[in-house]
């Protein structure tokens, strides 16, 4: 679509060409190469010669209206006004003019943003709104990603793993984050089936609505008591019915819990791959989580003690193979592993590269 085609209408951004900074405009599809030159710090060659460096610093996702202030007075000051975010939610500062590029690092180290992100590095963590925000999370995830980051903050700012680490945090199942394809993830978990609350339910639930949501047929009306009653053996525990009826109460401090994945979207030259189950049940212990944070650095120290360079968590497992993983972790492999679901078979294979045998 041409970049000049207004757009009539008022629902979504504006075009992100009307907001890009103009160097990278004019060059736009006309990159000859990149190259890392420090951690954090990505050079950018045009086929006319022009230099673009981008300077990449760690954000949290959820940010106040002075860190936003903040982060545009550093734009102003170094980047023309202009930034720009990845899809891990890195902001990158786009310098034009290479004397800049040392003060900007100078003042982005003297306000404490880390630089870093790069190349073989720990991304940024993507994670969703946890309690501050939905009132469907089991954990909180931004809690556990600065958990996380705190343990994790070296493997930021250098960029010598054996590749790249991503690492993805959804608070419930409906997973509004990149868990299913990240080389590490955390999702919280019920484990329990939801509790009607008869009362709630006939006066501010629709029941036709309720019942569609369970995507297992759990749900059947009880028009006696304009409610529900659930089967239980049916239930998953996906919570989904809570979503829409807040008088399916699901939350349950003593069960609930988070799981642990690994290896999602790793495999180099081949299909990308769903992250598959690691620890099935990690306890919900906030504000700081220790045993999922040390769960994952476990998997993450064993990996780069292990893995080839250029490996990915998953390329590393395809490679030694899952009974080697689980043993040179000290995961234990349990029948939780073992995937069961009744609608589990039509999902085993997803890629347009399936192969009939
Ligand atoms: Fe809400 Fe679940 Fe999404 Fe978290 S993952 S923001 S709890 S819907
Ligand atoms: Fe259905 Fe999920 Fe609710 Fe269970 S938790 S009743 S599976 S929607």
């Amino acid at each position: 679509m041409a970049a000049e085609k207004k757009y009539i209408t008022d629902i979504g951004p504006p075009h992100y060409r009307e907001m890009v900074h103009p160097v990278l405009l004019k060059n736009y599809g006309k990159w000859r190469y990149h190259e890392y030159v420090a951690p954090g710090v990505i050079k950018h060659v045009s086929m006319n010669g022009e230099e673009v460096y981008m300077v990449r610093a760690a954000v949290p996702k959820i940010v106040s209206v002075y860190y936003v202030r903040e982060l545009c007075d550093i734009a102003d000051k170094y980047s023309d006004g202009y930034v720009k975010f990845t899809s891990r939610h890195n902001v990158e500062f786009i310098v034009t003019d290479k004397k800049k590029l040392d003060l900007l690092l100078k003042e982005l180290k003297e306000r404490g943003w880390p630089v870093g992100g790069t190349g073989r590095s720990l991304k940024a963590i993507i994670h969703t709104q946890g309690w501050v925000h939905c009132h469907t999370a089991i954990i909180d995830a931004p809690g556990l990603a600065k958990a996380l980051y705190d343990e994790l903050y070296e493997y930021f700012v250098r960029d010598d793993l054996p590749g790249k680490l991503k690492i993805a945090i959804a608070c419930c199942l409906n997973m509004c984050g990149a868990v299913h394809c990240s080389d590490l993830a955390f999702v919280g978990m019920h484990r329990k089936p939801p509790i009607v609350n008869d009362d709630i339910v006939s006066r501010l639930c629709e029941i036709p609505t309720l019942v569609a949501s369970c995507p297992t047929a759990a749900i059947r009306p009880a028009p006696e008591k304009k409610s529900v009653v659930v089967n239980e053996e049916r239930c998953m525990y996906c919570g989904n019915c809570y979503t829409v009826c807040p008088g399916m109460f699901i939350h349950n401090p003593k069960y609930d819990c988070l799981s642990m994945w690994v290896g999602g979207n790793a495999v180099a030259g081949g299909p990308p791959e769903f992250s598959r189950l690691a620890i099935p049940y990690l306890p919900n212990n906030p504000p700081r989580w220790p045993e999922a944070v040390q769960a994952a650095k476990n998997v993450i120290e064993t990996w780069i003690k292990h893995a080839k360079k250029g490996e990915r968590i998953g390329d590393w497992i395809k490679r030694v193979g899952w009974e080697r993983f689980f043993t040179l972790t000290g995961i234990p492999f349990t029948d939780k592993h073992i995937d069961d679901f009744i609608f589990s078979v039509p999902t085993f294979r997803t890629t347009t590269l399936f192969k009939w045998r």
